[in-house]
């Protein structure tokens, strides 16, 4: 727990230094910090949890947790590009990669030297993962890729693009198929979007595919496997979607108790009245219950047992806690006084991104139900999810 402690200690403290001065401007403006990820590579938070024999920190799931928490509290863009980078792709090329990927990957994106991102949503594709269009058709020893992506993280930033195809629709999930393509290959291009409401420090955009030929050793797990390799990472996805959520709560919690003191330090104004009062209270335990959800689930993910319930549900809960923190937090502060509303309303707008990032709550919540009644059991893939004696391996 010290030890965890001392790691959200220092992850705060290089984020007020480095990442907290400018955010407020980027996110009015709509811009990404280009400093960002290279000073986060360079604190090794880029390889945290990756194992030490590939260049990585080698710190556990819970570990992962703190640094998403407090990458989350200065603002989720920063949060999401540990997310997309390392949860989402960096630990599934630990655990699906062959091993020439896995020693040709991990240190370049453990040292940031490449970044990753995850390209699973299309146009028209996003909770039903099974009826995905973006194609690959086999082409010599090797498959050609035709497709559109959408909200794709770290658009602009990324080398390095975690692509699923489908081999054939008719065969809905099990056509599902994995690829790792560089950017630069001919045929795939990127737009980043402009005007977003939430993470509007970071880039998001579409990628599109056309007639992109890739080797078979872009391949990525088995052909078909594409779905299974998909859901574990987005359990890793998810998991510090919903840490960075308890920072967004935490951030918002912190920023209201400032005002609040400032404009009513003795307690016998404003900040005494049962409205905000309650408001506050709601906002301290949507901290402390959500911090415990995320982090029963990343001690299941550390002896690396069956999580997804208990994953699915600390970030969905975590990320709805979220939203309501900032919307109370929003209301007092709108209540008590002209703006502006720095950072109220940009916590709000990011909060409600991670309510959506990851898998809704609709869909959390017929996930949820399913467990409850008996539907839906959990899958262990061909490939077990590292524990955390893995990640720490050298
Ligand atoms: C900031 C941000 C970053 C993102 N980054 C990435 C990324 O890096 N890579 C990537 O691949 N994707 C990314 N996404 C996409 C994200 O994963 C999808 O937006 C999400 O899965 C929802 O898909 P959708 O937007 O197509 O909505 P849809 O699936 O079309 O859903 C629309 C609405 O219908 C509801 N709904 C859908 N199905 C059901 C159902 N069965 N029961 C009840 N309600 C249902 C949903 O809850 C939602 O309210 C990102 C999204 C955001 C907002």
């Amino acid at each position: 727990m010290e030890e965890y402690q001392e790691l959200a200690a220092r992850v705060r403290a290089f984020g007020e230094r480095v990442l907290a001065p400018t955010i407020a401007a980027e996110f009015r403006e709509g811009r990404s910090n280009a400093q960002a990820i290279p000073a986060m590579a360079a604190e090794g938070f880029l390889g945290w949890s990756l194992p030490p024999r590939y260049g990585g920190l080698g710190y556990d799931y819970r570990a992962l947790a703190v640094l998403c928490e407090e990458l989350g509290r200065i603002d989720t863009a920063h949060q999401i590009t540990v997310t997309v980078h390392l949860a989402l792709v960096g630990l599934a090329i630990l655990q699906w990669g062959t091993e020439e990927q896995r020693s040709y990957w991990l240190p370049r994106l453990a040292r940031g030297e490449r970044i990753a991102t995850f390209a699973l949503t299309e146009p028209g594709v996003g909770s039903d993962v099974g009826s995905l269009i973006a194609s690959a058709r086999r082409c010599g020893d090797g498959y050609v890729l035709n497709g559109e992506k959408a909200w794709i993280s770290l658009v602009d930033e990324a080398d390095l693009f975690l692509v699923f195809a489908t081999v054939d629709r008719s065969r809905r999930h099990h056509g599902i198929t994995a690829f790792l393509v560089e950017r630069g290959t001919p045929g795939l291009s990127t737009t980043c979007y402009r005007g977003k409401l939430g993470i509007r420090a970071g880039s998001t955009g579409s990628v599109v595919l056309q007639d992109v030929r890739v080797g078979k050793d872009a391949l990525f797990g088995h052909e078909g496997e594409g779905f299974a390799v998909a859901m574990s990472a987005l359990g890793n996805g998810l998991y510090t979607v919903g840490a960075g959520a308890v920072g967004v709560a935490q951030a918002a919690l912190d920023a209201i108790v400032t005002f609040l003191r400032e404009i009513d330090p003795h307690g016998t104004g404003p900040a005494r009245s049962q409205w905000v009062q309650q408001r506050v209270a709601n906002m301290v335990c949507a901290v402390e219950r959500s911090r415990l959800l995320i982090h029963r689930a990343g001690a299941l993910k550390n002896k690396g047992v069956p999580n997804a319930r208990e994953t699915g549900l600390a970030k969905w809960q975590a990320t709805e806690a979220a939203y309501q923190a900032c919307r109370d937090a929003l209301e007092i502060r709108e209540t008590l006084g002209p703006p502006p509303y720095e950072p109220f309303e940009r916590l709000l707008w990011n909060a409600k991104g991670s309510v959506i990032f990851g898998g809704t709550s609709q869909i959390h919540t017929g996930m949820q139900a399913g467990h409850a009644l008996g539907y839906r059991q959990e899958r262990i893939p061909r490939c077990p999810a590292p524990t955390a004696a893995d990640l720490a391996s050298r």
